[in-house]
């Protein structure tokens, strides 16, 4: 079991940021680095950036290498943590990837590996349920839609370490082109990218929103403008927003049936930004769904966590590992 003595780094590696955290072996975060994920020059690997990055956070929090007890890495897709290849990450364009190797030369040091959501999720059982919650999911809603689940206090990753894929359960029969080549996922039902869509369809039919006032861009339309169009009593903003909100419930309900949790988190960069107005929503249909003697001890929950979720679950993991 690798021991915290000195300090421990968590890299959080999305599709948009690397964020790279130091943390003292009281759980204190020391310092944060970010770089964007894409270079300008295309040419230069992901892995140079994660390097950058990791030494930019030691060196920031006043530390040396030497200070330095292991590394931990969320990554964005499917993995094994065992063997340390990454099957497939599509937003770094990773498939079979050795991620370690380079590291590892380079740092000298115990490198974990995680799925994304999985640290997030080890993060909040943790630091936000203190391990109360034993049975739990939390859900990310962002570009995207994860999930990472517990069962009895434990991680679980499922036969090819690619449970919790709940953003693409098929949830409508008819639904448009999800990104992993199939149709009707929830992700392309509820995630930024549908609200955005269904939001530009709602512009092509000449209706009015405040949206093309608050950003040039609706290509994909940040979290934060969804919040300030639902603040200004925006139609098209809440149509999309409640549609994405009442899928998410009836999933919510379905997965309270199937594994009768304690809690149900809901986390992520969609949520930060309008999950008071979405979970409301979320309850209700998810009420309608669930099996009334299972829905009536679960509690659906909004995290307070935000990028610290991660971290935190890094710093638990390893500890643990
Ligand atoms: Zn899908």
């Amino acid at each position: 079991m690798p021991a915290i003595n000195k300090y421990l780094v968590v890299v959080d590696l999305g599709g948009t940021k690397i964020l790279s955290a130091v943390l003292d072996k009281q759980t204190q975060i020391v310092s944060i680095a970010k770089k964007p994920t894409r270079s300008k020059n295309k040419n230069e690997p992901v892995t140079n950036r994660i390097t950058d990055v990791i030494e930019e956070s030691i060196s920031s929090a006043n530390l040396s290498l030497e200070d330095i007890d292991g590394i931990v890495l969320g990554i964005p897709g499917s993995l094994n943590p065992e063997t340390k290849i990454v099957n497939l990450a599509p937003n770094l364009g990773w498939k079979n990837f050795d991620i370690t190797k380079n590291l590892q030369k380079h740092f000298n040091k115990e490198i974990i590996i995680e799925n994304d959501a999985n640290l997030g999720t080890l993060g909040i059982y943790h630091f936000e349920t203190k391990g109360k919650c034993k049975n739990l999911i939390a859900i990310f809603v962002g570009t995207g839609i994860g999930a990472g689940i517990i069962i009895d206090s434990k991680i679980y990753r499922g036969k090819n370490f690619s449970a919790g894929e709940i953003g693409h359960i098929k949830i409508n029969e008819n639904g448009y082109k999800c990104g992993c080549g199939k149709y009707g996922c929830l992700e392309s039902e509820a995630s930024r990218t549908a609200i955005t869509r269904m939001v530009n369809e709602q512009i092509k039919k000449g209706k009015k929103t405040i949206i093309t006032k608050l950003t040039d861009n609706t290509k994909l339309i940040k979290s934060s403008i969804l919040k300030e169009a639902i603040k200004k009593k925006d139609k098209v903003a809440i149509n999309s927003v409640k549609y994405a909100a009442e899928k998410l419930g009836v999933i919510t309900g379905n997965l309270i049936n199937t594994f009768d949790f304690d809690c149900v988190f809901f986390a992520g960069g969609v949520m930060e930004a309008i999950g008071n107005f979405m979970l409301p929503i979320i309850k209700k249909k998810a009420k309608e769904t669930a099996l009334k003697s299972n829905f009536k001890n679960t509690k659906i929950i909004l995290s307070t966590l935000k990028d610290e979720a991660a971290i935190f679950g890094g710093f638990a993991l390893y500890k643990s590992s």
